[in-house]
């Protein structure tokens, strides 16, 4: 590991005073994920602000929105009453995420920002244009099963790591942040970026930014949601496929809907192409499976994860039967 400076900051300002100082500082949360990419020489800060004491933790609710403390943790969001009744699928997107010693050490303002799991990318002999722009691909070219299929680009096909940013996706979160520029709220649809030219550039943050809150819609009365996740064993493994879906449905015909997928994307993806055609249509398996055509119409796989396309076709049919009761 390379040696690094050490600071606790005893408040958001001074957090953000710190990380403004010098090139090359990083916040300190739970450390589940940026620990490990220390030791793995793929991140190497020179300065680490230890934020784990501000008074960032907490969740609280109106009747309309949820506010959550971006320390707050993983566990903690999942037990909150609100959330267990209001956002069933972000409970169910928390709790399939990760074991309960991960979920009660993460904060939620860590997993936005967790890096992706692609082997190249945490194996420093391998190219990767993400970790160090403009060396290649060896993912393109070599194991890509459980890469990308939509937002990819010739540069980068790493899929997104988290569950709950699926789930926070569909309910239009935003998150909050605190900078030397000030204050931000930026849509949690418009933080995340595709690869493009440069796959480097992951989210709308800016150098020293540092995450204080997500606000999440609570979803209006009558609507159900829930949170499917497809992935080769039960227990701590990241998703092949996955769909965050939010359905009000009266009379038979879908009323409102929300569709987000994981897994499939370099970014937590939301289909609005999936809610254009399940808005006003009526509820059933041939809505669902015309959904998930328009969710996947713009795949791009690779030789190794072509069975993604299809594999997530059915991943969206299934969430969407589960949640308006019909047999999966
Ligand atoms: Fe790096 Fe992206 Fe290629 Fe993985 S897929 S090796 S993260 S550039």
């Amino acid at each position: 590991m390379q040696p690094f400076d050490y600071v606790r900051a005893a408040g958001v300002r001074d957090a953000v005073t710190a990380a403004a100082a010098g090139p090359d500082a990083a916040f300190l949360a739970g450390g589940t994920t940026q620990v490990d990419l220390m030791k793995d020489g793929v991140f190497a800060p020179r300065t680490l602000i230890d934020i784990t004491r501000l008074p960032l933790r907490g969740v609280t609710a109106d009747e309309n929105v949820l506010r959550v403390g971006a320390l707050t943790t993983m566990e903690e969001l999942a037990a909150d009453p609100v959330v267990t009744r209001r956002l069933p699928v972000v409970r169910e997107a928390l709790l399939l995420a990760a074991s309960p010693q991960l979920r009660n050490m993460a904060t939620i303002g860590g997993n936005l920002l967790q890096r992706t799991r692609c082997r190249y990318y945490r194996d420093l002999s391998c190219a990767c244009n993400r970790r160090t722009p403009g060396t290649g691909c060896d993912a393109i070219g070599g194991q890509h099963r459980m890469h990308a299929i939509l937002g990819t680009s010739d540069q980068c096909v790493a899929t997104h790591a988290s569950d709950v940013a699926v789930a926070l996706v569909a309910l239009d979160a935003t998150v909050r942040t605190t900078g030397a520029a000030g204050e931000r709220a930026i849509p949690l649809t418009e933080f995340y970026r595709t690869p493009g030219d440069s796959p480097d550039v992951e989210h709308a943050l800016r150098p020293g930014e540092l995450i204080t809150e997500v606000t999440v819609p609570l979803l209006p009365d009558g609507t159900r949601s829930g949170y499917l996740k497809v992935r080769d064993r039960v227990s701590y493994e990241f998703a092949l496929a996955s769909a965050a879906v939010a359905v009000r449905v009266t009379d038979g015909v879908v009323r409102d809907t929300r569709v987000a997928l994981g897994g499939l994307a370099t970014v937590p993806w939301r289909s609005r192409a999936a809610e254009d055609v399940l808005r006003g249509a009526t509820a059933g398996e041939d809505t669902y499976r015309a959904a998930a055509e328009a969710a996947l119409a713009g795949a791009r796989p690779l030789p190794g994860n072509a069975f993604k396309v299809e594999l997530g076709k059915r991943t969206v049919v299934r969430a969407l039967s589960m949640v308006t009761g019909l047999p999966e």
